[in-house]
């Protein structure tokens, strides 16, 4: 089966009661028993619900992997993942993380005696020099948030087998119609499907795909163990927007692609991040393990003045001032006072987030507006 055609049918099956096209909600906590363990598979929501199943099946379709889990956001669905390591164990992952990521990891995990190393990814072999016997888990995200650096996860995953460490890809950016992890090499996929999976800015939830049972089996532990799973009436939200999601993010690439052309040769714009251009550093790589270049695009201003930046997105009209991105609608972030609050200035500004720095996610209205917004709000 073909992608496209996966995203309308993959993994999803009508249903057994009546026949519904259709995944129903199924908005129950509890199943009923004919006899103590006479059930039909589904005994307590925590556990497992039909709706969460349809979904998580589709997950695991999408990317070409097995066993689908989804959890209450995608944060959730990151601890999960960092529930199977213990105290001791060390983590190698990237230096220009989510902030609720890094946040995650630095404030929270660390206090549990696991051990995170930041890394710049660009060159993959950075990452020989942190491997100890204790690594068990190298967290990968590309394109990463917001500067949009490409790492190539076929090379970070050859250097993973060979010392037997788990590899996780934050594939959110992305999204199954750009890049398929698994394929490239990765054991472990996740999603805040927050973001363009559900695509329209009105559900939180994250996903987790592998391929392999005895890690599936592990995660589903946590997933029931730990409880942090999503609702029916979300996971029929993210459900009914994956099925766009082709043809969503067809345009999201093709706007954010004039938008990045035209901040690129505009002359109060100082850096433009987006992977799809010539000038970007992993451009090739890029090429090679994406079928198109996504929908954001952040760039910072010459002078890089705080104040003007805050101004250019208070300006803007068609793009709404939010947190979040990959909805049909265009969005701005001031990412020092907004997304990346939480990591510290001198952090922050080692990894290219600069005062002046403005991510778009750029979306699927008529190009001409959004660049006409671009242009009154720049000036
Ligand atoms: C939003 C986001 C997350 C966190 O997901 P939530 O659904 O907000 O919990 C993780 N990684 C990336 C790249 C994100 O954009």
């Amino acid at each position: 089966m073909k992608f496209n055609t996966k995203i309308i049918h993959g993994g999803q099956e009508h249903d057994l009661a009546y026949n519904a096209v259709v995944s129903p909600i199924y908005q129950t906590s509890t199943y009923s028993q004919s006899t103590p363990g006479g059930h039909k598979g589904y005994q307590y929501s925590r556990s497992a619900n039909p709706t969460r199943y349809a979904l998580e099946k589709a997950f695991a379709s999408l990317e070409n992997g097995k066993y689908g889990l989804a959890f209450s956001s995608g944060l959730a669905a990151i601890d999960a993942v960092l529930k199977l390591l213990k105290p001791g164990d060390e983590v190698i992952s990237t230096v220009d993380l989510y902030g609720g990521t890094y946040r995650l990891f630095t404030n929270i995990y660390e206090d549990f005696g696991i051990k995170f190393h930041l890394v710049g990814m660009k060159n993959p072999n950075t990452i020989k020099d942190f491997i100890t016997p204790n690594t068990k888990l190298i967290w990968v995200e590309t394109p990463t948030n917001p500067i949009l650096s490409i790492i190539d996860v076929m090379e970070v995953s050859k250097i993973a087998k060979a010392h037997h460490i788990l590899l996780a890809v934050d594939n959110t950016f992305a999204t199954p119609y750009l890049q398929q992890p698994l394929d490239l090499g990765a054991d472990i996929v996740m999603h805040s499907a927050t973001k363009y999976l559900s695509g329209h800015s009105d559900v939180v939830l994250g996903g987790l795909v592998v391929k392999d049972k005895d890690l599936a089996d592990r995660l589903y532990f946590i997933q029931n163990a730990s409880g942090a799973i999503c609702g029916p009436q979300d996971a029929f939200l993210v459900l009914r927007g994956l099925k766009t999601l082709h043809v969503r993010m067809q345009r999201h690439c093709e706007n954010a692609k004039t938008v990045a052309e035209y901040l690129n040769t505009h002359p109060k714009i100082e850096n433009v991040y987006w992977p799809g251009l010539k000038s970007h550093h992993n451009h090739h790589i890029a090429e090679s393990q994406m079928h198109d270049f996504g929908g954001v695009v952040s760039f910072s201003t010459k002078g890089n003045d705080y104040n003007a930046a805050v101004k250019i997105v208070e300006n803007l009209k068609i793009f709404t001032l939010a947190e979040s991105l990959g909805g049909v609608e265009s969005l701005a972030n001031h990412s020092a006072s907004m997304s990346h609050v939480s990591v510290p200035k001198v952090e922050r500004e080692k990894i290219g987030v600069l005062d002046s720095l403005i991510r778009l996610s750029v979306g699927i209205e008529d190009k001409t507006d959004i660049i006409t917004d671009l242009k009154n709000a720049i000036g």
